[in-house]
């Protein structure tokens, strides 16, 4: 390649130097998908990664869509953090890595043994695109994927950005790389025909966007069937014929508010886009009043829609009341419309954190939400959240691991947001019922959580914490100031360079 690549300065990664990375990045080419990534995806009080690596969502994207290959180029540590996670959530399929070391990476050698990689891969018998993406090391190097050919033998070959310095979280990554492949087929369909998704429904179709509980695109194609509407393919997509079924939609429902990317397509092709979802009363209400004047569908219609689901909502929250305190903290994307159900089930929602950023398709929760008196705290950091949850003393606690862990050391009961919400219906009738069990089993147990606070009373925490003492460890006589000492020479010598 005639690219110059420039290496970061050793060491730096998720947790230190960003900005050395992003000058790296920069020095080396990268300024204008740096700039794109910072357009689409704003930073706020935190602006390092404070859940898992961001392109764990790009990858994941990636291996979930058939005959992709998914192909990684970085450090060997962030790759096998990365196939880790990927096999931990039961991906089932190979993640390419192309390896490098200081040398390859400093002679460009790194760019030839993707694009080989990619040569190698690029069989159209086994696949439809491979996809190369870059973490932080390569793309603070300016290692150039866009130079990467658009295709080979009919193979697509898509190359994206996503570091740590880049995007702030593994939500927005997914974004990348569905926006990626949204504009590589839409220009396609620009040019000439394109192939038809496998099952095209026969109706004006809504394209969800966000990845949702498998039941609940279902429950919304029959909110949708009063209004001669249907669901078609998601994005992101299982397929990449999907992806043009996708484009060729009557309506987008940004269900996930935080698609940036995918959304700039869609609206590239001409296609009118909703934000928040049919969740509760009113959310469904207003969803299908907005879903069927984009769509230009008929008020009788809208009407009707309304009329044979909205009292199966009221009758499922009646039937399932949710009388808790609740703290709603996650990385989602759909943490806003969970309150809104929670409250319009009889809960008290003071606060809502979501990690991902403010964008207009997340405008009709916030100020439903504002309007009912919950503050909504967009790129919210771990430190918001706890501390949210700490004024509130909720009966219960949704959030991120670190989030739970605290509130359990409290003694507030508190359920993963991942596992445990987003892995229950959430739209329409089904979504109604959904929350108010395990709500009411957690809230039940908050007497055993302050059994259970009063009984590890004095035992060691934090770096103290640990299996096999009788006592609280104490540090070893004169470490602090030994390790004060080392850190404050180390300061000083770093500070001597280059003066
Ligand atoms: S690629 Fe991910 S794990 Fe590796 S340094 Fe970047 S953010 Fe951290």
């Amino acid at each position: 390649m005639d690219g110059m690549i420039i290496p970061p300065e050793t060491g730096s990664g998720c947790h230190g130097g960003r900005e050395t990375m992003i000058e790296a990045a920069r020095a080396a080419g990268k300024s204008e998908s740096l700039d794109q990534l910072m357009k689409d995806y704003p930073r706020g009080p935190h602006d390092q990664p404070q859940s898992m690596c961001p392109a764990f969502g790009s990858l994941r994207v990636g291996l979930r869509m058939r005959r992709t290959a998914t192909i990684l180029s970085g450090s060997a540590c962030c790759v096998y953090g990365l196939t880790f996670t990927s096999h931990f959530y039961g991906a089932k399929r190979t993640v390419g890595y192309v390896p490098f070391n200081s040398e390859t990476l400093v002679r460009g050698q790194l760019y030839e043994d993707i694009r080989n990689a990619v040569y190698e891969t690029a069989k159209p018998a086994d696949y439809d695109t491979v996809v190369v993406i870059n973490l932080c090391v390569p793309t603070a190097s300016g290692v150039p994927l866009d130079r990467l050919p658009k295709v080979i033998d009919g193979v697509r070959i898509i190359g994206i950005d996503v570091p740590g310095f880049g995007v702030p979280t593994h939500a927005e990554a997914k974004d990348v790389l569905a926006g990626a492949m949204l504009r590589y087929a839409r220009l396609e369909a620009e040019a000439g025909p394109v192939l038809r998704p496998r099952t095209q429904a026969e109706l004006p179709t809504v394209t969800l966007i966000g990845e949702l509980f498998p039941v609940d695109p279902v429950g919304v194609g029959a909110l949708l069937a009063p209004m001669g509407l249907a669901v078609g393919p998601q994005v992101p997509s299982r397929e990449w014929r999907d992806l043009y079924g996708a484009l060729d939609c009557a309506v987008v429902g940004a269900v996930h508010p935080f698609y940036t990317a995918s959304i700039r397509e869609m609206l590239a092709a001409g296609r009118p886009v909703v934000g928040s979802g049919p969740v509760g009363i009113e959310g469904t209400d207003a969803w299908l009043s907005a879903i069927g004047k984009a769509a230009n569908v008929t008020a009788d219609k809208i009407d009707a829609s309304k009329a044979k689901f909205l009292p199966a909502i009221r009758a499922a929250l009646e039937a399932n009341p949710i009388s808790a305190r609740i703290t709603v903290s996650g990385y989602e994307g759909s943490e806003l419309l969970v309150a809104r159900l929670l409250m319009e089930a009889g809960a008290t929602v003071p606060y809502v954190g979501t990690a991902c950023p403010k964008t207009e398709w997340s405008d009709p929760d916030r100020i439903w939400l504002e309007a009912h008196g919950t503050h909504v705290q967009y790129r919210a950091s771990l430190e918001q959240d706890v501390a949210a949850m700490k004024d509130v003393k909720p009966d219960l606690a949704l959030g991120t691991t670190p989030l739970v862990q605290e509130a359990k050391s409290l003694g507030i009961p508190a359920l993963y947001f991942t596992n445990m919400v987003s892995a229950r219906p959430l739209f329409g009738p089904a979504g109604a019922g959904a929350l108010a069990a395990i709500v009411a089993a957690q809230t039940k147990g908050k007497e055993r959580f302050g059994r259970m606070v009063s009984f590890f009373d004095g035992v060691g925490k934090g770096a103290t914490a640990g299996y096999g003492w009788k006592e609280i460890p104490k540090d070893p006589p004169g470490s602090k100031e030994r390790y004060r000492k080392a850190r404050e020479a180390k300061a000083k010598a770093s500070s001597a360079v280059g003066t």
